[in-house]
C-alpha cells in the first residue's frame, strides 16, 4: 500500500538526502532529481503517484516545474506538493493556482511531510471515480479536466476545478470552510480558512462568464454550497 512512487525534485543535497531516507524509511519509492530538466526526464520514463517539488531551483523554477505538470495530460493526476522558503499569502496562492495541491515551508519535519504526503495520497483515492457530474447545463468531466457550461468551456485551474468538483459530487450540501480545507486541500495541512474564501471568489469569477457565478452560494455563518439545478 505504502510502496508508491514519489519524485523529489531538490538542489540541495542536505535536504534531499534526508528526504530519501525518510520517505524510504516510511516505505516509499523515491527518486530524487536536482532540477526540473531532469525532473520532466524522470516523469518522462517512470510512473509517479505524487512529487515533491522545492520551489527555488536552479535554472527552470519548482513553480514552472508545476505548471509543466498540469498542462500535460500524460502528468495531471500526479499529486503535487510544494516545499517552499515562501510563506506569504501571495506566493502561497501562487503556487497553488499553478496547480500544487498542497505545499510545505522549510524548515519541516519528516513527520510533518509524511503526514501531508498520506493525506495527499488518501484523497487521491477519494477521487479515483472518473464519473462525470452535472448539475443543470453546468457539466464537470473528470477524465478530460473540462468544464462547461452548454458547449461553453470554463477555464478552471486545477484548485478550481477540484472545488467544483466537491461541491457537484454533494449539491445542495452545505459545507463549511475547515471541511472544504479538509476535502479539498487535505486534512494535515495548514492553509488558512481565508484561502478558500480567496478561491471561492476565483471560482465564482471563472463561472461568471456563463452567468453561474450565484450557483455557489454563501451561507450565512455556516459556509458554502452549490444549489441544485
Ligand atoms: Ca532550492
Amino acid at each position: 500500500m505504502t510502496n508508491k512512487n514519489l519524485l523529489i525534485v531538490e538542489d540541495e543535497s542536505a535536504i534531499a538526502e534526508m528526504l530519501v531516507e525518510s520517505l524510504t524509511q516510511a516505505g516509499y519509492s523515491p527518486v530524487h532529481t536536482g532540477t526540473a530538466g531532469e525532473a520532466r526526464t524522470a516523469l518522462a520514463t517512470q510512473r509517479f503517484e505524487l512529487a515533491l517539488i522545492d520551489w527555488m531551483l536552479p535554472g527552470s523554477s519548482g513553480l514552472e516545474l508545476v505548471r509543466n505538470i498540469r498542462a500535460d495530460e500524460n502528468l495531471r493526476d500526479i499529486a503535487v506538493i510544494m516545499i517552499t522558503a515562501r510563506t506569504s499569502e501571495h506566493d502561497i496562492t501562487t503556487g497553488l493556482d499553478a496547480g500544487a495541491d498542497d505545499y510545505i515551508t522549510k524548515p519541516f519535519s519528516p513527520r510533518e511531510l509524511q503526514s501531508r504526503i498520506r493525506a495527499l495520497l488518501r484523497r487521491t483515492l477519494n477521487y479515483a471515480s472518473d464519473q462525470p457530474l452535472t448539475n443543470g447545463a453546468l457539466s464537470l468531466h473528470p477524465q478530460t479536466h473540462r468544464v462547461s457550461v452548454n458547449d461553453q468551456t470554463i477555464e478552471l485551474n486545477h484548485t478550481e476545478f477540484k472545488l467544483l468538483r466537491h461541491f457537484m459530487i454533494n449539491p445542495d450540501r452545505v459545507y463549511s470552510r475547515a471541511q472544504l480545507l479538509d476535502s479539498v486541500w487535505g486534512t494535515d495541512t495548514y492553509i488558512e480558512e481565508r484561502t478558500v474564501d480567496v478561491q471561492i471568489l476565483r471560482l465564482r469569477k471563472a463561472l461568471r462568464s456563463a452567468n453561474l457565478d450565484d450557483v455557489i452560494e454563501t451561507v450565512r455563518g455556516a459556509g458554502y454550497r452549490l444549489l441544485k439545478a
